[in-house]
């Protein structure tokens, strides 16, 4: 789960990291009031879930509260890269000497956090590493006893040069791991760190992350979800206990096992084919869950085909059978649907299924081939 810059930047006054004062926005009527508070010159910033506002002409400088008050109205017009621009923060401009990159991730490459550190701060962080690796300082460690010592110390001199930025840039990273723990963060970053007026680090911008996992333990983080960021069929699935994943293809997929079921994805694409989504039924028994399924891969109208993929341990296949069933008594299912059912009770679940009049297969490849064939037939819905 990501967050705006607003709530990070909360997030990060409550542990104590430093940031300009800023209000919140998201009425034309607040601009001038809000402009008024902060005095003098201010930053107009878009709050939308994705980076590179400044270049999307989403970030603002006001000299005045009028050009705050136009500025602001401007941005709330804007969509940025899908997001319409539904809340603006006006925040108290810095004079701003000196731009870092600061940041906790969860690198699942290294199987470590990182911490990353750059000089050239306030690009494109994505970018930079492609173009520029070598600006940017990182260090592996485990989660639980932080940095090496004598690394992190000599990459904080490398990277700040002086006693007095050095410490303060010990102190705000201190903070911004605690953050990025204490709150099971999978990124927590500030891009620029900046060096302001009165030669002290400032978090300018703010981003975090969230392991959706792990949200269960942190009512308060999950209080901060913003609707926009999920897709109704991922809203209907988590409220269903599916895991889901919403892809851009033609063939819905119902599968139980998340390994399973990135394998079926795996062999969609290797014969042709395009997944429209990942759906894990999970192991456990239980033929509502089918029902809920299809009804959320039926909804999406790319859909042309649907593979049901069951390797039945825990799950048994006559509770699989008996959800398909029920789904076709209560939603109308116009789409060829190809089912490979084995294991746990496949027989009785294949009774079930030829009562009905539906076929299931056993071989995984051949079931692949005939739903990809069937997604890019006049078979198929168009
Ligand atoms: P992003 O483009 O979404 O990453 O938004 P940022 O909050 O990082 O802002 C983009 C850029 O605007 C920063 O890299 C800064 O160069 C500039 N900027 C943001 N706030 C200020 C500010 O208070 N003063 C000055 N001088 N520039 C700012
Ligand atoms: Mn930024």
């Amino acid at each position: 789960m990501n967050i705006h810059e607003y709530q990070a930047k909360e997030l990060f006054a409550s542990y104590g990291i430093p940031i300009k004062a800023f209000r919140l926005v998201t009425e034309p009527g607040q601009l001038a009031q809000a402009a008024q508070e902060l005095g003098g010159e201010t930053i107009v910033k878009a709050q939308v879930l994705t980076g590179g506002r400044g270049k999307a002409g989403g970030v603002k400088y006001a000299k005045t509260a009028e050009e705050a008050v136009k500025y602001g109205q401007d941005i709330l017009n804007l969509t940025i890269k899908g997001f319409p621009v539904e809340k603006i923060i006006l925040t108290e401009a810095a004079d701003i000497k000196k731009e870092f990159y600061a940041g906790f991730i969860t690198n699942r490459g290294t199987r470590a956090v990182t911490l990353m550190l750059s000089k050239a701060g306030g690009m494109d962080i994505e970018d930079l590493a492609v173009n520029s690796p070598e600006e940017i300082l990182k260090i592996d460690f485990f989660a639980r006893t932080g940095p090496d010592e004598d690394l992190y110390e000599a990459a904080l001199k490398d990277i700040f040069r002086t006693q007095t930025h050095i410490a303060q840039a010990r102190d705000i990273l201190d903070k911004l791991y605690r953050l990025f723990l204490e709150k099971d963060c999978s990124l927590t970053e500030i891009n620029p760190l900046s060096i302001v007026d009165d030669d002290t680090l400032v978090a300018i911008d703010a981003k975090m992350s969230f392991d959706d996992n792990a949200l269960f333990r942190h009512p308060e983080i999950q209080a901060l979800e913003n609707p926009e960021e999920s897709s109704q069929d991922e809203k209907d699935a988590r409220e269903a206990g599916l895991s889901f994943v919403s892809l851009d293809g033609d063939i819905g997929c119902i599968v139980n096992g998340a390994g399973l079921a990135m394998a079926t994805l795996d062999l969609i694409k290797l014969a042709g084919g395009e997944p429209a989504n990942f759906l894990d039924v999970g192991g456990s028994s239980n033929p509502n869950k089918v029902v809920s399924a299809l009804k959320i891969i039926i909804s999406n109208p790319n859909v042309k085909a649907i593979l049901i993929n069951i390797f039945g341990g825990i799950t048994r296949c006559d509770d699989i059978a008996k959800g398909l069933l029920m789904a076709r008594e209560q939603i109308q299912l116009d789409l060829p649907l190809v089912i490979r059912l084995v294991g746990t009770n496949q027989d009785e679940g294949r009774a079930l299924l030829e009562k009905a009049g539906l076929q299931a297969f056993d071989g995984l490849s051949e079931s692949v081939e005939k739903v990809v064939a069937l997604a890019t037939s006049e078979g198929g819905r168009q």
